[in-house]
């Protein structure tokens, strides 16, 4: 088959931005400059524009502007979530409840708060990486002060019981958390509905541009300020407001909150497509997630006896963009947490590979994958494959964890 050109299936890392949200940038980074905390009509127009925005992503989750604040990305909203509930609660008690497939952003939080005093539960996940809101039910101590579950895991695509585990937080009074970056432009949400007090989005993953996010704070639930100086935020998240960054939130929310449904569909068979394909016509593969409730992009698959790292190698040769499931740091690898909680041994681990489909993706860049990819992992079963091999990307780049899924 004819080589593509560039041939992007690692959405669940970072999307392009769409040419409607960088066009609506454009005039924030110097006609519509002004500071939305001046006074004047320049500042009064940004300060309005921002305020249409945090409308905008209200509508989109069933919540309340007052309710909406914005944060620098997905990280920022789970550490503010997190650390912000923890501290303002922690005369009440300092138990936190997660899972242990939680994305570094919520789990690295938590360990952070294990040596600040809190203690943390995390709880595990059955093979298709679904977590049981009953074990959420029993991990509730009367010092439990916060739940924290994702919405649907980035690596392997699983939807979590996310109304299921908040009606049980709300029946106990617990605010309950969920980081929603995934899930946002994918899946219907609304926070009412599904007893959600907080959730964390962040722009990059919906085709918006990087850098801003929100953190949604139910009215009532208390937590701490997380950055302190000026008033912005309700004086919770202080600095100048990314305008530009902000604005691009809000087209992106705008492009994504219509026709969740039918943009579903449509990826769910492309997904269905390229997960048959390489089952059918790769032996020894298996589909990692849950088989039906899972994002619609994602497909997660691990290849016995190659590395995964090999795999991405060949083919980003063939400019095919994917991730593994294993990171490299301090030069030997470490396997992803999320696999070896649903049961996969380190070897399977090692041998995943991630590819999550978009917007852009065509039945033909799928139709591409399909034919370069037995010869591939073909060849690479052939030749024994070395472990510093998988460490190769780690290397060249300097030690950046850069095959970390994220
Ligand atoms: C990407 C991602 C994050 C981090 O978001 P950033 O905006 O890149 O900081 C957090 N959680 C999940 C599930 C993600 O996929």
């Amino acid at each position: 088959m004819e080589k593509k050109g560039l041939i992007y299936m690692d959405h669940a890392a970072t999307t392009p931005a769409r040419s409607e949200v960088i066009e609506a940038m454009l005039p924030y980074f110097a006609g519509k400059f002004g500071n939305p905390s001046s006074v004047y009509r320049i500042g009064r127009e940004s300060r309005e524009d921002v305020e249409a925005v945090r409308e905008q992503t209200a509508r989109a989750l069933g919540a309340e502007p007052e309710e909406i604040c914005f944060t620098a990305g997905g990280t920022e909203s789970d550490n503010w979530a997190i650390k912000g509930v923890a501290y303002a609660n922690r005369h009440q008690g300092k138990h936190i409840i997660t899972s242990a497939i939680e994305h570094h952003a919520v789990l690295h939080t938590c360990e952070y708060l294990e040596q600040h005093g809190f203690e943390v539960t995390y709880l595990p996940v059955d093979r298709y990486g679904s977590i049981d809101p009953g074990a959420v039910s029993d991990a509730i101590t009367d010092k439990t002060i916060l739940i924290s579950v994702m919405f649907a895991n980035n690596e392997i695509g699983t939807i979590e019981p996310v109304a299921g585990i908040g009606r049980i937080a709300r029946d106990h009074g617990i605010p309950f958390h969920t980081d929603a970056v995934q899930a946002v432009g994918n899946l219907p949400i609304d926070v009412d509905e599904m007893k959600i007090d907080l959730l964390s989005l962040s722009a990059h993953k919906f085709y918006g541009p990087k850098g801003v996010g929100a953190l949604y704070i139910r009215e009532g639930v208390k937590i701490d300020g997380f950055i302190h100086g000026g008033g912005q935020e309700g004086g919770r998240r202080a600095g100048t407001e990314n305008l530009p960054g902000i604005i691009g939130l809000g087209k992106a929310v705008e492009l994504a909150a219509g026709a969740i449904k039918e943009r579903s569909a449509h990826l769910r068979e492309k997904r269905s497509r390229l997960t048959d394909g390489i089952l059918g016509s790769i032996p020894h593969t298996s589909l990692n997630g849950h088989p039906e409730l899972r994002l619609p992009g994602n497909v997660s698959v691990t290849f016995r006896d190659v590395s995964g790292e090999s795999v991405l190698r060949m083919l980003d040769e063939h400019g095919v963009c994917v991730s593994t499931g294993s990171a490299c740091t301090s030069g030997s690898l470490r396997p992803s947490h999320v696999l070896l909680a649903t049961g996969l041994t380190p070897e399977e681990a090692h041998g995943t590979v991630r590819f999550t489909l978009g917007r852009t993706n065509t039945l033909g860049d799928i139709e591409y994958v399909l034919d370069v990819l037995p010869g591939i992992i073909d060849d690479l079963r052939q030749t024994p494959h070395h472990h510093g091999d998988a460490c190769y990307l780690y290397r060249k780049s300097g030690g950046r964890t850069s095959s970390e899924p994220l």
